[in-house]
């Protein structure tokens, strides 16, 4: 990022800071701070990248910050899983060079034809014959001569029974109807894949084995020969409450399960990470502007980056930046800053028991669907950027995994 460029939420501060705790000495931010920690970032990006059995596909809409895509890029994500007209254009303006897949399974027309003859896009998803009709019209040549080098994944519906949070009502075709839509699009395609989507935050590998299991029945029946088989996204993170397995147990079983399908062996294995390659990235320092008993109002909530905390009950770990607090800790529910009753984040979030107005508080693993989620509603939603170099609240990738002391600070709510 270039010195005065705007980052994605807000400015970009060139100046590296060692943690949270320094940035509060350094700037006591009127506004939330978000922290970025590329290290962490690039060790996820490099253990998709030497590890997952095939291709790795970062899902730019869990963070589409150019600060982030440039961290992927250079360890090793060169595959970009994009799902509208301006992911496809932010993804090609800062990295040039990547490989955009446009994998979402409701375009408009006029997206496609840009993705494809603007953008160089060559794979699609669909989950219907209206949207292979669309792709089709879309990517022809101006005499109708049809495009030759397309590249159609049909995505399938597969069960969310094993995730935090379902994908699995809005899009994907029925296993009953997938056979005639694979045979219709094995006409048109150079390569044909299959694709789907367990959940996001999937806390058990065998989410992905009965995905896999569909997959098989799918190209049974369609007897087709497929050259993609794609597990999409729904690897999980490391959240207070939500411990899962390692990711390789993740990677072991897609592999076996992938070995045993009825594809061609020069056929590819395909993922599309969003959570696991940008959660630990970043964190967010916001301060308590009053205190109600244990409600405290911080400036930051629903409309920002603690959207999820807000409307799903999403657990972020926090800990309180202000020195010389008590070791006892009370149990606190937020406000966020806006006007609007639903800016409200139940909790409990443990954090000192004599916590008070202008203190601050970190709160962790905001990488994926949080930094990403900020709107400027009721004039809120700015603030600045950092970089910091210590280690993320908890991580998939460092060994250790997780300090123990944070593992419980949020409570669930479900
Ligand atoms: C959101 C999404 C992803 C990323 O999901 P995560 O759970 O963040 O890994 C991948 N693929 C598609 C098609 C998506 O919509």
């Amino acid at each position: 990022m270039l010195p005065g460029q705007q980052a994605y939420w807000g400015s970009l501060e060139l100046q590296n800071y060692p943690d949270a705790l320094s940035v509060v000495r350094a700037l006591a931010p009127d506004e939330p701070v978000i922290l970025n920690r590329p290290h962490a970032a690039a060790r996820a990006a490099r253990f998709f990248a030497e590890k997952f059995p095939g291709k790795s596909l970062y899902a730019v809409k869990a963070n589409p910050s150019p600060d982030l895509l440039e961290v992927l890029w250079a360890s090793g994500i060169t595959h970009y899983d994009v799902a509208s007209i301006s992911e496809v254009r932010l993804v090609r303006e800062t990295l040039p060079e990547a490989v955009l897949c446009y994998m979402h399974p409701v375009k408009p027309a006029s997206a496609i034809a840009e993705a494809y003859k603007v953008h160089g896009v060559r794979t699609f998803s669909l989950d219907s014959r209206e949207e292979l009709d669309k792709i089709v019209k879309a990517t022809a040549a101006e005499d109708g001569t049809p495009a030759a080098d397309l590249r159609l994944c049909v995505r399938l519906r597969v069960s969310s029974d094993y995730s935090e949070l379902s994908l699995a009502s809005k899009f994907g075709i029925d296993l009953a109807d997938a056979g005639e839509l694979l045979q219709a699009t094995r006409q048109v395609a150079d390569w044909l894949g299959v694709c789907f989507h367990v959940g996001s935050q999937a806390m058990t590998p065998f989410a992905y084995v009965q995905a896999m299991e569909r997959v098989r029945a799918a190209i049974v029946d369609a007897s087709v020969t497929v050259d993609i088989v794609d597990v999409g996204g729904g690897f999980p993170s490391i959240y207070p409450g939500m411990e899962p397995p390692p990711l390789g147990d993740y990677f072991d079983v897609i592999a076996r399960a992938f070995e045993s399908l009825p594809v061609s062996y020069s056929s590819e294995l395909w993922c599309e990470p969003g959570r696991a390659l940008c959660a630990e990235y970043n964190s967010m320092i916001v301060r308590v502007e009053k205190r109600r008993d244990d409600e405290l109002y911080i400036n930051d909530g629903a409309y920002g980056a603690l959207y999820d905390a807000a409307h799903v009950g999403w657990r972020f770990p926090v800990k309180c930046l202000a020195e010389g607090r008590v070791d006892a800790l009370g149990t606190y529910s937020f406000y966020g800053p806006t006007c609007d009753d639903a800016d409200y984040m139940e909790g409990p979030f443990l954090l000192p028991a004599d916590i008070q107005p202008g203190d601050y508080i970190e709160v962790g693993m905001l990488g994926a669907y949080g930094a990403a989620m900020k709107t400027r509603f009721n004039g809120f939603g700015t603030g600045s950027v950092v970089t910091v170099d210590d280690e993320p609240m908890a991580s998939q990738y460092r060994g250790d995994r997780r300090d123990p002391r944070q593992s419980d600070n949020v409570v669930s709510l479900r």
